[in-house]
């Protein structure tokens, strides 16, 4: 087969830290893509590349090649009536979703974008709102093919190959190129979503006001003010819900239940100032957003963009942290350990870091991915500006914090944090180095993260 072209390009991931260069090609089929491999010097390295919709550089390879999925994108076969969905790697959620709704399925686990590939969803092994009660994404997935460094194409079950599956599942692209996969898609009579709001008056409450929640309904997040202090610390916004039934919906909203139409409404302009977000923007949006939540609202129908993917309404919103970028900061402490949330909160709030995208959610029992993120407890999210005076301590204070509360930072969303730390949060790190040198004794595949951490 002919040689695959490529061209030489900056790469870098969501939060538009740490550029560097690579070759990125796209090939249009996994025959291609073996072509790729069989072609590529180890010495560089070679790694998938989806959406690029990770914070960090995991789909980066500098120096090295990129194979992006963006011409695998074809939905390969979709049964109305079991739910069944086989699609190329590259086709993304929102492709899945809109073609699913179409006749009454949605995707079984989404993150806080919809512009995710099925393959970088698998690769970070993604949760969502509804990790508590329906895990994530991988435990939805009933096979896929994977092409391996070798250049075998192999089709990978949990259940024919159970530790090459969930060393896939959060395995970062680290043990091929996942080509296609299955996906049982989740059953629903609407296309929204009946919310159920609550503005909680301090960090207590939020965790409270979560857990009650989790037993109610299938999704639920907090989104709290990061800038709060003293009794207000942890004040939040509470959304939960559930997909409205036909019967919840007005008469005449029944015949286009399933409606869905996403779309991106606005853009961010270029040359916005690098010091835009700051701790007093952060601390007037928060304040005005919090003030603005009701203190209980119920059965609101809300789409599905408006509940799941609200930050999708503006196109490269990630340009408003201006050119110095911003780092993520997400990590999960086992259940038991409310005291370390609560420190997390109390240390965010005094370094006065302004993160005005802060998330607490619940997550549910783990998958056996070795490098999967999801444990069951409590997990937070945070945004800030790469240029925040002292960042690099408050996040070592993090760090330290969730490791000694046997808790981890996500690798789809880290960019700093040390080896020797990652290694003590991700206890299957060696078995997962262990298999990865059986199955690519050359070390073909690298990406810019797995260079740093030594994955
Ligand atoms: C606004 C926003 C909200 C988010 N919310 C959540 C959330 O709620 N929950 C959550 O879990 N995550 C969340 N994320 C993170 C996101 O879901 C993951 O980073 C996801 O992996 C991105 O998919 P992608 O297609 O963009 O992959 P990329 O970012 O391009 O790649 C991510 C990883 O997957 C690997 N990969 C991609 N395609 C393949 C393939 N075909 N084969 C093998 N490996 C592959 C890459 O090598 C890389 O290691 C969010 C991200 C954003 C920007």
């Amino acid at each position: 087969m002919r040689r695959v072209p490529s061209r030489s390009v900056t790469l870098t991931g969501w939060g538009r830290v740490a550029p560097s260069r690579a070759e990125l090609a796209e090939p249009s089929s996994p025959a291609e893509a073996a072509v790729l491999l069989d072609h590529a010097a180890p010495a560089h390295g070679v790694i998938a590349r989806g959406l690029g919709r990770s914070y960090n550089n995991a789909a980066q390879c500098g120096g090295g090649l990129v194979i992006s999925t963006a011409r695998l994108n074809r939905i390969i076969s979709l049964d109305p009536a079991t739910g069944l969905a086989c699609c190329e790697a590259g086709v993304s959620l929102e492709q899945l979703m809109v073609a699913g709704m179409a006749s009454g399925w949605f995707v079984p686990v989404t993150p806080g974008t919809r512009h995710v590939t099925i393959g970088g969803a698998i690769a970070a092994d993604v949760h969502g709102k509804n990790h508590f009660a329906e895990g994530s994404f991988a435990q939805h997935v009933t096979g896929f093919g994977l092409l391996l460094p070798s250049g075998e194409q192999r089709t990978v079950t949990p259940d024919g190959d159970p530790e090459l599956f969930w060393a896939t599942a959060g395995g970062m692209g680290l043990t091929g190129l996942i080509t296609s996969a299955t996906v049982q898609l989740k059953r629903v009579e609407t296309a929204l979503v009946k919310v159920h709001t609550v503005r909680t008056a301090d960090l207590a409450e939020t965790m409270a006001v979560l857990a009650e929640h989790d037993k109610t309904y299938s999704y639920t997040l907090a989104w709290s003010d990061s800038l709060a202090r003293g009794a207000r610390l942890g004040r939040s916004v509470i959304t939960s819900g559930d997909f409205a039934r036909l019967d919840d919906l007005p008469a005449d909203r029944r015949a286009s239940a399933l409606a869905y139409e996403p779309r991106t409404r606005i853009g961010v302009p270029g040359g916005i100032p690098p010091g835009l977000i700051n701790r007093y923007t952060v601390a007037l949006a928060s304040t005005a957003w919090y003030l603005k939540a009701p203190r209980e609202r119920r059965d609101e129908l809300q789409t599905i963009s408006h509940f799941f993917h609200p930050l999708d309404g503006i196109r490269n919103w990630n340009r408003v942290y201006g050119p110095g970028g911003f780092r993520q900061y997400q990590y999960v402490v086992p259940a038991g350990q409310e005291d370390a949330v609560r420190e997390s909160y109390r240390l965010v709030s005094e370094a006065r870091a302004a993160s005005f995208v802060t998330v607490l959610k619940r997550l549910g029992e783990r998958d056996p991915g070795p490098l999967s993120f999801p444990i069951a407890g409590w997990t937070l999210a945070l945004d800030v500006p790469a240029r925040t005076p002292g960042l690099a301590g408050l996040l070592a204070r993090l760090d330290a914090l969730v490791a000694g509360a046997g808790g981890r930072v996500y690798l789809a969303k880290d960019s700093r944090v040390p080896a020797g730390m990652l290694a003590r949060m991700y206890p299957g790190l060696d078995g997962f180095r262990e298999l990865r040198a059986r199955l690519d004794p050359k070390g073909v595949l690298a990406s810019d993260l797995s260079r740093r951490l030594g994955l």
